[in-house]
């Protein structure tokens, strides 16, 4: 939100009440502050309480996913954009996508000091910015504008946070914060979360959708329905490797993710379930009817797809039983 002093006192001024509730601020005595510029695009960094260990590192990273994106999908929404982040030392793990800004919380200190808990700082901030051009500005219809009043279901939770966080962990391959190493090491645990939910095969991702309206994340009975996230990363990862097999690597879901922001988020015009689905066979040059029926819409079992998929990218996908029964899964 824009802010400017008046009379030694700091003034924000919003656009409307919804700009009001989607622009969200820190006020602290210990607050970290850094900023860079990138295509035209201011960037801040806040963080309250623990530093990160190596913070120049941690700006480098920032730079880094930030420029991948911004090429990817030619221009941002705004001016600039607002990285918060809280990181306490309790127990917390939270992320949320605003218009020019993302509010970032994790915990305690000993995980934000370690690699593991660093890796998983920017997975985030990677998927938080993604969300800025998706979701903030490409938005399911029902959202668009977003209606405080009633409930308001959308069957679109798998373009929405699964093109998400596909393509966020994908950004920190992109933009070499990860090698290909890392990124299978991503993708084995995204598989491994799929593979081991049966709720995925009683419940398509679509319906999930609907019903994480109403029942949010923690409230589902186990087993009963898919993961927007997990499952919607799955989907996206079929999509994007079937339009980067017709097109001989021409075109990707991150085409159709450009040319969605360009005709959808930016005028702000609301995204169906159709429109999503042409733009993808106009990008892949024919229909991706099968995935959308038996993936999006349907509860086919993926694993014979989703070796296919590997195997277009020159990878070998298997699986094995552990101990406890829990499906294993390798990437080679
Ligand atoms: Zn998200």
């Amino acid at each position: 939100m824009p802010w400017h002093v008046e009379e030694g006192v700091p003034c924000m001024q919003a656009r409307d009440v919804q700009h009001l509730m989607d622009s969200p601020w820190m006020a602290s005595p210990k607050l970290w502050h850094d900023s860079f510029k990138e295509q035209g695009l201011d960037v801040h960094i806040w963080v309250h309480d623990t530093l990160p260990s190596d913070l120049d590192r941690f700006v480098a990273d920032h730079v880094a996913f930030t420029r991948s994106q911004l090429s990817f999908f030619g221009s941002f929404p705004v001016d600039e954009y607002h990285f918060l982040y809280l990181f306490p030392d309790r127990e917390v793990r939270h992320g949320v996508e605003h218009e020019d800004s993302t509010v970032i919380a994790i915990g305690p200190a000993d995980r934000v000091k370690s690699e593991e808990g660093y890796m998983e700082i920017l997975g985030i901030a990677s998927h938080e910015l993604y969300h800025a051009w998706n979701v903030k500005r490409i938005r399911p219809a029902e959202w668009t504008p977003y209606d405080f009043t009633g409930p308001c279901p959308s069957a679109l939770g798998y373009v929405a946070e699964g093109v998400t966080t596909y393509m966020g962990d994908l950004f920190l391959f992109e933009s070499g914060i990860v090698d290909l190493k890392g990124w299978c090491a991503l993708m084995t645990k995204l598989l491994e979360r799929h593979v081991n939910n049966p709720g995925r095969l009683n419940m398509s991702v679509a319906e999930s959708s609907f019903d994480t309206w109403l029942d949010g994340y923690r409230f589902g009975v186990p087993g009963r329905k898919g993961s927007i996230y997990v499952e919607g990363a799955v989907l996206a990862f079929l999509c994007d490797t079937r339009i980067m097999e017709r097109t001989n690597g021409k075109a990707s879901l991150s085409t159709a993710m450009r040319l969605l922001w360009e005709r959808f988020g930016q005028p702000r015009i609301g995204l169906t379930a159709d429109t999503y689905w042409d733009v993808l066979a106009e990008v892949a040059g024919e229909r991706l009817d099968d995935l959308r029926r038996d993936h999006a819409d349907g509860t086919k079992d993926t694993w014979d797809m989703l070796v296919h998929a590997m195997s277009t990218q020159g990878l070998t996908l298997t699986q094995s039983k552990d101990e406890k029964g829990l499906t294993r899964v390798t990437i080679k």
